[in-house]
């Protein structure tokens, strides 16, 4: 059986859609479930989805208490997925199900993860070369390999599941996690859709923070950057304090100063800032992560599950057993 996860926040005009599309491919591939997340949408999305679960067997949904993140949405079908692999796609339309039967075709090839890569046609270009360039810088910092247009449109075997779920970081950084359990992979190349209905959650800002995410998730490269930066200007400085020292044994005090004063203040301050910041983000996860709080709390679901089973992955097999 083949698990389709479907994270939905606030996607009440897609739906429709979108469980005709996947159930019009599906129903030709392999006995399936899909597994809808509702991540404490605002709109009719959980009613939709009530409603569709009446109609189709296939159709589990869960729903959060309240917006929880995508991440968590991802998190939460793949404890509830029971099937043998899982596709993770979103609600929108943008990741096509007409890409499915391949996907499958090459997990029966024995691949553990198939990724579907998305070209950037169709993208603003300023997003497209900011993209890009954060992509390489990324890359020469972090210990995973990220690559542009991968997203978490992807079939993963049971065994990736499995490795994914062993992942108990309440930081979770998805597109990192996925390269760092490894297995075979392959990729296929897609034409980058339009989002049909209704609007994208991601705004700058919000890009900007994934970003950073995906940077101090991954690696204390930036507490080690700061180490040889603060290097390299104490050793500046020592320099500095030899020249003026010299200059006055050989010229005598000399009183304006005030600029040379005033620049390295400015400069050490705004540095020891940003260092600061950076530690304070390494210390800020740890904070997070010792809380040991859950990913996400459920309101509602059509899968029967007990608390003894939340505490447990794989929620969906056992339900079923
Ligand atoms: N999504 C979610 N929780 C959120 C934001 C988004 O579950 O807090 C879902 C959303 O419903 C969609 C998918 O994640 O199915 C991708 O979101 P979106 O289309 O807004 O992102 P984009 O395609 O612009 O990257
Ligand atoms: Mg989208």
């Amino acid at each position: 059986m083949i698990s389709v996860i479907v994270p939905c926040y606030n996607e009440e005009k897609s739906i429709r859609n979108f469980h005709k599309a996947i159930s019009e491919v599906m129903k030709n591939q392999a006995p399936y479930e899909l597994v809808f997340v509702d991540d404490g949408s605002r709109d009719d999305t959980l009613k939709l989805l009530k409603e569709i679960s009446y109609k189709d067997d296939a159709v589990h949904y869960i729903s959060f208490s309240r917006n929880f993140g995508k991440e968590a949405a991802m998190l939460a079908g793949l404890k509830f997925a029971a099937g043998d692999a899982v596709i993770i796609m979103d609600a929108d339309l943008q990741h096509p199900p007409s890409l499915i039967p391949e996907m499958i075709r090459h997990y029966y090839d024995g691949y553990d993860q198939v990724i579907a890569k998305r070209n950037r046609k169709g993208d603003a270009l300023f997003r497209t070369a900011v993209s890009k360039l954060y992509y390489r810088l990324m890359n020469k910092m972090v210990d995973v390999e990220l690559v542009d247009g991968v997203g978490d449109f992807r079939l993963l075997s049971r065994r990736a599941v499995d490795a994914l779920l062993a992942l108990n970081e309440y930081n979770r950084f998805s597109k990192g996690l996925f390269s760092w359990i490894g297995f075979e992979e392959y990729v296929i190349e897609y034409e980058n859709v339009a989002r049909e209905e209704g609007t994208s959650k991601w705004s700058l800002p919000k890009l900007i923070n994934y970003g950073i995410d995906g940077i101090i998730s991954f690696n204390n490269k930036p507490l080690r950057l700061s180490i040889y930066f603060g290097l390299v200007i104490t050793f500046l400085d020592i320099l500095y304090i030899l020249f003026i020292f010299f200059r006055i044994l050989l010229y005598g005090i000399e009183v304006p100063g005030y600029f040379t004063i005033i620049a390295s203040i400015m400069l050490l301050g705004g540095i020891q800032l940003v260092f600061l910041g950076v530690i304070g983000e390494y210390i800020g996860r740890i904070y997070y992560e010792s809380k040991r709080r859950p990913h996400f709390i459920i309101k509602n679901t059509n899968i029967g599950i007990t608390d003894q089973d939340l505490h447990t992955n794989r929620i969906g097999q056992k339900s079923k057993v």
